[in-house]
């Protein structure tokens, strides 16, 4: 009787430990608070998936066109969102420097004694504005004459949109997001402001007296990809 009370004795603890070890992967209040544990993991899984598609479609991006810097056209809308109907030409230009923004050619042009920004536009780099960031100088909005095309009777800085790409094109071409931006750019402005492609001009084909936009810069493929108006004739030479 003794003996059995003893080997009963040491079982039934045994049995309990075993029982009470398996009873926390199946029921009781451990397996509640495991459960918690694991739910919001679970919750948290289908954010992750949702997260995949953006890699690859960044990952698609080089085999396309460069993507323009700037969102949305809105942003080229003058103050009072009216345009004017002053404008007959775009004059392009190249900063003759290796970096630059509006804020800097601001500087520098009131340094001039100038009254602001004498572009109406300018298209960074990377170097001190984004890669083919375009910045829209206080002119454009106002929709004031341009400062950056001085002819004897002013009509390019008066009738011109002036638009300034970063950088020195008389050693190397303008960036693939910057050319982006420009096309972009130019053909709003030639589709607000009923400018035909040969309205497309630049600095030295204008005044005959500057290097600039530099030898790098290809105003004719340029003004040959743009989807605007051209002359059945041909492009003027100015
Ligand atoms: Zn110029």
């Amino acid at each position: 009787m003794m003996k059995a009370f003893r080997n009963t004795g040491i079982v039934v603890p045994m049995l309990v430990m075993v029982s009470a070890v398996g009873c926390v992967s199946d029921t009781g209040p451990v397996p509640t608070r495991r459960q918690r544990t694991y739910e919001p993991r679970r919750r948290q899984a289908p954010p992750v998936e949702k997260r995949k598609p953006p890699p690859a479609t960044i990952a698609q991006r080089p085999s396309r066109q460069p993507r323009p810097y700037v969102a949305g056209r809105s942003e080229w809308m003058p103050n009072r969102g009216q345009i004017s109907n002053r404008w007959r030409k775009i004059v392009i230009h190249h900063s003759a420097t290796a970096e630059g923004s509006a804020k800097l050619f601001d500087k520098g042009h009131r340094a001039k004694g100038w009254d602001e920004l004498g572009y109406h536009f300018v298209i960074g780099n990377g170097r001190g504005a984004g890669d083919g960031q375009v910045q829209v100088g206080p002119r454009w909005k106002k929709q004031k004459h341009g400062a950056h095309c001085k002819t004897p009777d002013n009509y390019y800085n008066d009738h011109g949109v002036g638009i300034c790409l970063v950088g020195d094109f008389t050693s190397r071409g303008p960036t693939a997001r910057q050319l982006a931006s420009l096309r972009q750019l130019v053909e709003f402005l030639c589709d607000r402001c009923r400018i035909s492609a040969n309205g497309i001009t630049s600095h030295g084909i204008v005044t005959k007296n500057t290097a600039c936009p530099g030898k790098h810069f290809p105003l004719s493929a340029f003004r040959r990809s743009l989807a605007v108006a051209r002359p059945a004739g041909g492009f003027r030479a100015r």
